[in-house]
């Protein structure tokens, strides 16, 4: 059967399993792989066996739906439901890869959740008439080559063959190499600006990294942004001396003024409804009975709008010179990184909020959250929006990392109704 521009519909053939089962069965053929016997904790790195097997895994349910399968030039996977050369495609997904002990949800939902909302549109005899996608992007996390989202950086532009081709794992082994070890042409990577102007609408499902759905007691979110966010090198330099033997008086003690500057970075954060957050430290000659030489602490900052990143950043800064003015001690402050704020297409988002309330005439939450996502990258090539999942600890990135099968069959039902909307009108 064909729809009215010729894409593929559905409906036909067996009534598909109910979402819940679906969903049940993919995630638990997709759970021991790559799972730490010791951490439980996922080490689903790119380009490795384990990785393999998750991308078999996704080869297999495109298959087992009669999905048109595709490995883009750069290893990104996509399964097909109609012609994408019709263009204005939908599309949906996420990613299989995982940071070092990871959870099973970043990532792993939305894949899941796309073939599962599929399977469910199915049951429901919806006809398409756009194309639909579900993707798999490559290397989200950059867990290996310290670079995120490269799929879909490669893909949007972002990162050039040259620059990639230079990327390196902790064993010494270039991306090229490792592309190539598991089967795939690196020679062929670049942007791929046709295939972005085939998708008219891009939707990623995630677990929420964070507890704005569990405190306003919603199973499903929509995005708003991705905070501004960047990291800071503050170095406080002192004088290095005896522990025992240098009265406090006569010390340059640049911990002192560290400590206080780490104070001052909550403070402002809580000021500012921010987040900021010094997580890493170097000291040195980093002697138990020696007053430190140099203090080095890594800033982390990221808030809803840039005028509160900068208002906590300059805070911390006047803070850090005003502490280290008093202790003596010279204050040098590097910004290493910034990303600025990702606004996701304000219309699609919208029509999301919609679709979703339509039946309900609840409100749905909107939020923003402070992690990266492939969504981010490629919102500023294609309309983009995100869906969230609640996480009732907020804990991502670490095996408690967790989501309720009643809530992720929540975030399918959405998850399908949007597709409907926005392929099926
Ligand atoms: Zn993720």
């Amino acid at each position: 059967m064909t729809g009215p521009n010729g894409t593929g519909s559905v409906g036909e053939g067996d009534r598909p399993q109910p979402v819940g089962a679906s969903f049940h069965q993919m995630w638990r053929d997709l759970l021991p792989l790559g799972r730490h016997p010791a951490s439980h904790g996922y080490r689903r790195f790119a380009w490795t066996g384990v990785d393999g097997d998750c991308r078999a895994w996704f080869e297999g349910q495109a298959a087992a739906r009669g999905l048109r399968y595709e490995v883009d030039r750069n290893g990104n996977q996509w399964a097909w439901l109609g012609d994408p050369a019709h263009g204005d495609a939908v599309v949906t997904g996420s990613h299989l890869d995982s940071v070092p002990d990871g959870g099973a949800f970043d990532g792993p939902l939305g894949v899941v959740s796309a073939f599962a909302a599929l399977d469910e549109l199915r049951g429901r005899g919806a006809r398409f008439t756009r194309p639909l996608g579900i993707v798999n992007f490559g290397d989200e996390e950059g867990a290996r080559f310290g670079l995120a989202c490269v799929g879909s950086r490669l893909t949007a532009g972002q990162l050039t063959r040259e620059q990639a081709h230079r990327l390196t794992d902790g064993e010494g082994v270039t991306l090229p190499r490792a592309m190539e070890a598991a089967g795939y042409d690196p020679d062929a990577i670049g942007p791929d600006p046709e295939r972005l102007a085939r998708i008219g609408a891009f939707v990623e499902l995630h677990v929420e990294q964070g507890r704005a759905l569990d405190l306003s007691g919603d199973r499903v979110g929509v995005a708003s942004a991705i905070w501004p966010h960047g990291r800071w090198r503050f170095d406080f330099r002192g004088e290095a001396n005896h522990a025992g033997t240098t009265r406090l008086a006569d010390r340059r003690d640049p911990m002192l003024s560290y400590a206080e500057t780490v104070l001052a970075a909550r403070r402002e954060a809580e000021l500012a409804g921010a987040v900021a957050t010094f997580g890493k430290i170097a000291v040195e000659p980093n002697g138990v009975n020696a007053i430190p030489s140099l203090v080095r602490g890594w800033l982390d900052s990221r808030a809803a709008d840039q005028d509160s990143l900068d208002a906590v950043v300059a805070g911390v800064e006047k803070a850090a010179g005003e502490y280290a003015a008093a202790h003596g001690v010279d204050l040098a402050v590097v910004r290493e990184s910034f990303t600025p704020v990702v606004e996701f297409d304000h219309a699609l988002r919208d029509e999301l909020a919609r679709i979703l309330g339509k039946d309900t005439g609840l409100t749905v939450p909107v939020l923003g959250t402070g992690a990266g996502h492939d969504a981010g990258i490629l919102s500023g090539s294609i309309p983009t929006a995100m869906l969230f999942v609640r996480n009732p600890t907020g804990v991502s990135h670490s095996p408690a990392e967790f989501a309720a099968e009643d809530d992720c069959v929540a975030g399918v039902l959405a998850l399908a109704d949007v597709l409907e909307g926005l392929a099926c009108r």
